[in-house]
């Protein structure tokens, strides 16, 4: 028998005040794949993910993690259970530097000597921020946002990483330097990650599965390369 996935979600409906975003997703992550979640502006990428961390609450609908359903769960708890978000934006404390920001990442953890070392795992993995790691959160690149908030987050130690648009208005060699660190992390270390990508062909390039949101409902949930063969698919949902 197959194991039951890391993450399974079921019937999750969500919005904002009375209007209804996501209608009954169904959704599962397996332990250490990458699943991305793509499909057009508004299709309600960001809510789904910002309901899983807990910042949205789910309005009906289970969210199991690893055995428990954390539906209802605080943002903290799911944390510590292992489910970080990153969010879009690649929020950095601009006041702070890039080391003070990645120790913010495990400010809630108790061990300072494990903090340094994750800190420090960190920069072996981003040598880009391993050498800013003095410049203020205001002073850096766009990528060199993305990798710290990337970065801050795997600090938490994550066993399932939410990953929003990490390529938007990123060179390609950035993009795909953060790509190939993700695929790393995760032959490596087992991290399952659920990539949300408006840049549809990177996505499907590191991802297992795809699963196709439109207008808040999955279409479609495939192998990646199956998604990407669908032609009449593609045309229909993914604009290519
Ligand atoms: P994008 O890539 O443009 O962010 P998305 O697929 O991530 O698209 P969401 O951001 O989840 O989509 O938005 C889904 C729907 O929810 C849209 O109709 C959007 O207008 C609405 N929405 C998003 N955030 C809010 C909010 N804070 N308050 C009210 N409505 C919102």
């Amino acid at each position: 028998a197959q194991p039951a996935p890391l993450l399974e979600v079921s019937g999750l409906v969500a919005g904002y005040g009375q209007g209804e975003v996501l209608h009954a997703v169904d959704l599962a992550v397996p332990a250490g794949s990458v699943v991305a979640v793509v499909g057009a502006n508004g299709a309600g990428k960001s809510t789904l993910l910002r309901v899983l961390s807990g910042l949205l609450p789910a309005q009906a609908g289970t969210v199991r993690f690893d055995g428990d359903d954390l539906a209802t769960a605080r943002v903290e708890d799911r944390i510590r259970r292992g489910i970080v978000h990153v969010p879009e934006g690649r929020h950095a404390v601009a006041e702070l530097t890039v080391d003070e920001n990645l120790r913010l990442g495990g400010l809630w953890r108790g061990d300072r000597r494990e903090l340094r070392a994750d800190v420090d795992a960190a920069y072996d993995l981003f040598p880009a921020l391993a050498a800013r790691r003095t410049s203020h959160g205001h002073s850096l690149s766009g990528g060199e946002r993305q990798m710290l908030a990337i970065a801050r987050a795997l600090v938490a130690h994550p066993r399932l990483l939410l990953l929003d648009e990490p390529s938007l208005g990123l060179a390609p060699r950035i993009v795909a330097e953060i790509l190939g660190t993700l695929a790393h992390l995760r032959a490596e270390r087992g991290l399952a990650i659920l990539l949300v990508e408006q840049n549809v062909r990177s996505a499907l390039s590191v991802a297992d599965t795809g699963v196709v949101l439109n207008l808040g409902s999955v279409v479609a949930a495939r192998p990646s390369a199956a998604l990407l063969d669908d032609e009449q698919l593609r045309h229909a949902y993914l604009g290519f």
